[in-house]
């Protein structure tokens, strides 16, 4: 009887008689199959593809799958109660103030010019503000950086790209607001406008208000409801009311560069926001 070393040595000559350099083992029950053994006439082996990485469900996503940003006007939050009221100061008086320009042309001249506080000496350029003059909203922050300075532009820079990517989506995009701030000034070290510094400057944003006449006003940050306000509460107590600054509805929110330190701040700006849009269908 023919052995089971006698068949593999028979078989390994037939390989060899038919010019194989490579000889597959059939695999057993118990034994296992060797790393890789190839026959020498198989096709090259196809090169390998990677499996498509994993997206995480929470990453950000671009291009055809870029998540659709909510509706603003979806689950609306109501509109609050009444907040402070800021009474329209007597129209003589108003008419006395110095620095009443009689367009927003001449307010902005007359910033350039201006050398009524201290921060005039450091300023690169003013930052009057900008927009058009029939503005139905107007966003109000406290004072020029040092990108606003180099630029004299307000609101640029990544605080600037987030309020205009917040007010695009209120339909309201930044072309159609007008976007001023507390002071025209840069305060050195981006400090906050000291007293005699806001109470220097304010009358250019009262002057500018009067001559817009928004249906709305956004006040961004502690400072600007500080200076329109008259009152120094916090954002806590001061936001989700409808205040009233001389007869326009005043909503009180975060400052931009406020929400780029503490991103849990965007969910409250976003209804601070859609208060204010509501206000303006109003
Ligand atoms: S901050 Fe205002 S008040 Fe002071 S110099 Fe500039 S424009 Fe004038």
């Amino acid at each position: 009887m023919t052995n089971a070393r006698d068949l593999f040595r028979r078989y390994l000559s037939q390989q060899v008689a038919l010019g194989r350099s490579l000889v597959t083992l059939p695999n057993r029950p118990g034994v296992a199959a060797p790393p890789h053994v190839a026959p020498a006439d198989s096709p090259p082996a196809a090169p390998a593809t990677a499996s498509p990485a994993k997206v995480p469900a929470t990453a950000p996503r671009t291009g055809r799958g870029r998540r659709e940003a909510p509706r603003w006007d979806t689950d609306l939050p109501p509109i609050p109660p009444a907040g402070i009221v800021i009474p329209a100061p007597d129209s003589d008086l108003f008419a006395a103030d110095p620095l009443a320009g009689a367009t927003l042309d001449a307010v902005v001249a007359q910033i350039h010019a201006c050398t009524h506080c201290g921060l005039h000496a450091g300023r690169a350029n003013a930052v009057p503000g900008e927009g058009p003059a029939d503005a139905r909203l107007v966003v109000v922050g406290e004072g020029p950086g040092a990108n606003e300075d180099r630029l004299g532009r307000p609101f640029v820079g990544r605080a600037g790209d987030l309020l205009n990517e917040i007010l695009a989506a209120i339909d309201c995009p930044r072309e159609t607001v007008y976007i001023a701030n507390v002071v025209k000034c840069r305060p050195p070290d981006n400090r906050k406008p000291l007293g005699e510094e806001m109470e220097a400057c304010m009358p250019y944003l009262h002057r500018q208000l009067a001559l817009i006449r928004p249906k709305v006003v956004l006040a961004m940050g502690a400072t600007a409801a500080e200076a329109l306000l008259h009152t120094r509460g916090s954002l806590g107590q001061l936001r989700n009311r409808v205040h009233d600054y001389r007869g326009i509805p005043l909503i009180v929110t975060y400052h931009p560069a406020a929400l780029l330190r503490n991103p849990n701040w965007k969910r409250p700006t976003w209804d601070d926001v859609r208060i204010a849009r509501q206000l303006l269908d109003r």
